[in-house]
């Protein structure tokens, strides 16, 4: 027997479609590429949307054709992500700081009809364009006053002149849940890139999930800044649960710097933000050298790394309470977020920060286990470390256009990671399976190394891999960067971790680098970091 509730499918134009009914005043505020700061309401990013959505239509693009965004963190990214989705379309957000080839590789697997390109990241396109085989039309977001005066591109398309004198109205068509609106590429660094074909369901689901208490707790009355590039697994969701709340929403563009930054998040009232660590290192490096407070912040999302525990330490200073959570491309991305339980109401601030470090607990809708070499499920106790495995409405089951389903048989896709679970199942990732050190016989988290290196207060970033030893099989290998003008030696660091892990997870060997190289989406390279201490 069906229930005799109304079958109305989710998707993804009823958000905007909500903000513009009830939050039709409340303010999505844009840096720019261009220079100025952008202010306009969910109201007019409603009438705006509707107008590219007819815009679409006249380049002659149709439900399922890709559009490729090459974008910053914006208003216009926001109408293009809501147009192509609303009509059909795939949002095909591409990372512009890959490679030119992954980006050519990329485009091309994707087959995207229309790519629409933010102004200085036009010689970009420029440099591949004839490369780009099934591109048809190039839209660069901007007004005419700042399109390029030259451009080795003939037909370069002007975003304002093509939404202008479009109808205010269109009508949305409803069409099954199920029908794909966003396309993001994994970074790739161990083989091609692949896709991950996120529907409207998935999406929805996912930012209603995103909004709830224990995950961002997004509110109407709150401001958030979206640090997470809006080209990496949907900026986190804020762009879809930003409408859903009603929240105003604040755009960075490129501007990542620390100054920027606190720039908005003060004049902006921000009071939610989600991003990386690297991100977050940068700022508070900023803020702390300017002796400046974080205003109105109250609350900040850390994933996509691990975030380390002086990284808690120095937003809780600054009265910031900070959300660890952990996802990937292949999760829309969130799955688990830590956030306190009644349970820990007794906890003293040392168990408190403890538990902290760990990437939380699976929100609703995720489910998890932790498998060992033989796929046998591990016990949840916050020791035995095995593979992550993850299954839910917004995981992926398989890649765009590649057949073979990206789960096991038994419906449970392998994250790569290698985590422990505690009996309320709070995950700890401890490594990448293809990152994992193992010193004779027994593993040693690098993640968890790393974690107490940046503490030490001439550390600006750390890395540690694993070097092959004659006796132990493999050691690990402490990699820093430091503080300007700061120096530590080996015995000073060694004295540091002493105490804090076992004895033998202790490094024995250290090299002090310039930099250290990330991947496009900002984390360690930890294949180039192993080449570089290796030889
Ligand atoms: P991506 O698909 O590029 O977003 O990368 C996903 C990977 O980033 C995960 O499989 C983890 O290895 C890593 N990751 C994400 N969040 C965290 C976190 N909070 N702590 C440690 N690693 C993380």
């Amino acid at each position: 027997m069906l229930g005799t509730m109304m079958n109305m499918p989710l998707m993804i134009s009823s958000l905007l479609q909500h903000a513009a009914n009830c939050h039709s005043g409340t303010e999505i505020v844009s840096r720019t590429t261009e220079g100025p700061v952008h202010r306009y309401t969910y109201g007019e990013c409603w009438t705006r949307t509707q107008q590219l959505a007819h815009a679409l239509d006249a380049l002659g693009l149709k439900a399922g054709d890709r559009v490729a965004t090459l974008a910053w963190n914006g208003y216009r990214h926001m109408e293009i992500y809501y147009a192509t989705a609303s009509t059909g379309m795939v949002c095909h957000t591409i990372n512009p700081r890959l490679f030119p080839e992954q980006i050519i590789y990329i485009a091309n697997h994707a087959e995207d009809a229309a790519i629409f390109v933010d102004l200085n990241l036009l010689p970009l396109v420029e440099a591949i364009a004839s490369k780009l085989a099934s591109v048809k039309s190039i839209v660069v977001m901007t007004d005419r006053a700042h399109m390029p005066a030259e451009s080795k591109l003939p037909n370069l398309l002007c975003y304002e002149e093509l939404i202008a004198g479009q109808p205010t109205s269109y009508d949305f068509p409803e069409f099954d849940e199920n029908t794909a609106a966003g396309l993001c590429y994994t970074s790739g660094t161990t083989g091609q890139p692949k896709g991950v074909l996120y529907s409207h369901r998935s999406t929805v689901l996912h930012a209603i999930s995103v909004c709830t208490p224990d995950v961002f707790n997004l509110r109407a009355a709150d401001s958030a800044l979206v640090v997470v590039p809006m080209f990496h697994v949907n900026g986190w969701g804020m762009a879809h649960a930003g409408p859903l709340t009603g929240c105003k929403l604040v755009f960075p563009s490129f501007r990542m710097d620390g100054a920027s930054l606190h720039d908005q998040i003060v004049t902006e009232g921000v009071t939610r933000s989600a991003g990386v660590p690297t991100i977050w290192m940068g700022m508070l490096d900023w803020v702390a050298a300017n002796k400046k407070d974080l205003g109105k912040l109250e609350h900040v999302a850390i994933g996509g790394s691990a975030c380390p525990p002086v990284m808690i330490e120095q937003f809780r200073s600054y009265g910031v309470g900070v959300l660890h959570a952990w996802g990937m491309t292949e999760t829309s991305p969130v799955c688990t977020a830590n956030n306190p339980t009644n349970k820990q109401a007794g906890f003293s601030l040392a168990e408190k920060d403890k538990l902290q470090i760990k990437q939380g607990r699976a929100l609703y809708g995720v489910q998890l286990r932790v498998t060992g070499a033989d796929g046998e499920e591990l016990p949840r106790d916050g020791k035995s470390f095995g593979g992550l495995q993850v299954r839910g409405p917004w995981i992926t089951g398989s890649y765009f256009k590649l057949d073979e389903s990206a789960a096991h048989q038994d419906g449970w896709f392998d994250t790569g990671d290698v985590v422990t679970m505690d009996e309320d199942g709070y995950i700890q990732i401890v490594d990448r399976t293809k990152d994992v050190i193992k010193s004779g016989g027994e593993w040693i988290s690098s993640i968890e190394l790393e974690n107490i290196a940046v503490g030490h207060p001439a550390v600006r970033e750390a890395a540690v891999v694993a070097v092959p030893d004659p006796k132990w099989a493999e050691r690990p290998m402490l990699v820093l960067v430091l503080k300007p003008d700061a120096s530590v030696t080996l015995a000073e660091m060694q004295a540091h971790f002493e105490g804090k892990v076992a004895k033998w997870w202790i490094p024995e060997q250290m090299t002090i680098v310039e930099e250290l190289p990330h991947t496009a989406t900002g984390k360690l390279l930890k294949s180039k970091i192993r080449e570089m201490v290796t030889g």
